[in-house]
């Protein structure tokens, strides 16, 4: 009930990405009061992650959504093509993939969050606070109690039955929850900037690897958001370097894009993502749950980052959404759920991390991937294509929405 600055809810979410969006409207629409707390005043931030897996899409079929969502401004892929020091491979091939949720999606993440903010509102008991930081926990005799918040009109105490974290890689919740995430040493950083689409592109690409370096070409429509792989920490020797050196490390990788590099004449276009891949060993405690990359941040590699907050979002929704509605948040729930999602997460990240030492090579002038490894890649059966495209479409142990 609401009182002055406290509000009781059954469940507050930190972060309207996409794992606290996804949790806010499948609470809601269960008919639970939930509020998601979001710093910024918009969804407007480029070069975040844009890929929404086919896992996603038929979750958004289960819950009535999928139609709506494909009328979004975004581009569907059928293969997963990479050209490895001038040759194209298909890495994943989603046609093989159970109909009709056989493509992967590019769409900006600010029209997906924009979509799902507009489709929970329409729960009454829906509650989304823009420009609203969630800077501290309400605990209680050892129990999380809801979040201390600041808006732009004064503090305000969000008091709720439970209080999920999803404020991202940076997340103050899950810190001030005194929960500190294990490291594993990533040895790339990516550059992000836009180019314009050439006339006569090739064929959707989604990176080019050479030698010299990795270029990742995701196609908006008239532009690529393209990005850059770098040594973890080699942006400014790069700027020492120049404009000049990057855009001929551009080209060497992607030379179709000669016609376009000369439209990044300044360093202000573009944008470091230090990569990161973490994890929280104790992802709750009573009353609480971290989730999404504030459990457990990824790398961009396979573009997964997205699939998987919206994943634990749906894996908790399912083990504890009938609690919430009773007024309890049973800590061995919250526990199932970390059980339940730690094994895909430790899974994908062992393969970024071996990824990303291939990828590293690179940065020394070594090949990416030995030629045998190019070339098997090349020869492999379909069914290669088929593991890949199931294993990056679908994953281990996808989650489906089971209430109500
Ligand atoms: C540059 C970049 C490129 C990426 N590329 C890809 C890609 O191609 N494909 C892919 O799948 N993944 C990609 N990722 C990763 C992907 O964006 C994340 O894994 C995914 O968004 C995680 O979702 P989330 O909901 O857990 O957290 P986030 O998306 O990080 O959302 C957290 C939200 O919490 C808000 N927030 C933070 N602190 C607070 C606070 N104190 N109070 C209130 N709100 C707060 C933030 O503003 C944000 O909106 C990329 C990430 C980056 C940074």
């Amino acid at each position: 009930m609401p009182s002055g600055n406290h509000v009781e809810r059954d469940c507050v979410i930190a972060g309207g990405g996409p794992g606290g969006m996804v949790l806010g409207y499948l609470l809601a629409r269960a008919g639970l009061k939930v509020t998601v707390l979001e710093k910024h005043a918009d969804f407007f931030r480029d070069f975040r992650g844009d890929t929404v897996h086919p896992s996603t899409v038929t979750l958004l079929g289960e819950l009535g959504l999928r139609e709506k969502f494909l009328q979004l401004p975004l581009t569907k892929l059928s293969t997963m093509d990479a050209v490895f020091d001038g040759q194209r491979l298909t890495i994943a091939d989603f046609r093989t993939l159970p109909a009709p949720d056989n493509f992967l999606v590019f769409a900006p993440q600010w029209d997906f969050l924009d979509f799902l903010a507009r489709e929970a509102a329409n729960y009454p008991n829906f509650e989304l606070l823009m420009s609203t930081d969630a800077a501290g926990l309400i605990v209680e005799q050892g129990q999380v109690r809801g979040i201390k918040a600041i808006a732009a009109d004064g503090g305000r105490e969000i008091r709720a039955t439970l209080t999920v974290a999803a404020d991202g890689r940076a997340s103050i919740l899950r810190t001030a929850a005194g929960l500190v995430p294990d490291e594993f040493g990533v040895p790339i950083d990516v550059l992000w900037f836009g180019l314009p689409k050439p006339p006569d592109p090739p064929p959707v690409t989604l990176g080019y690897i050479s030698s010299r370096g990795m270029v990742l070409t995701i196609d908006r429509g008239d532009r690529y958001q393209s990005g850059m792989v770098i040594r973890k920490g080699g942006l400014d020797e790069l700027r020492a370097a120049g404009l000049d050196a990057l855009r001929d490390r551009i080209t060497y990788a992607a030379p179709f894009l000669h016609t376009v590099v000369g439209t990044l004449t300044d360093w202000d276009q573009i944008k470091l993502l230090s990569v990161q891949i973490n994890r929280l060993r104790r992802w709750y405690r009573p009353g609480f749950i971290a989730i999404g990359d504030a459990a457990h941040a990824m790398s961009p590699m396979f573009g997964v980052g997205v699939n998987f907050a919206i994943q634990d979002a749906v894996a908790l929704f399912n083990a504890i959404a009938r609690d919430l509605a009773a007024g309890d948040a049973p800590v061995s729930k919250l526990a199932g759920v970390q059980r339940r999602r730690e094994k895909p997460v430790k899974v994908m990240q062992l393969l970024q991390r071996n990824g990303h030492r291939a990828i590293a090579r690179a940065a020394t002038g070594s090949s990416v991937a030995p030629r045998w490894f190019v070339m098997v890649l090349r020869f492999s059966s379909p069914l290669l294509r088929r593991i890949t495209a199931r294993f990056i479409g679908i994953g281990i142990r996808p989650e489906h929405v089971r209430w109500p």
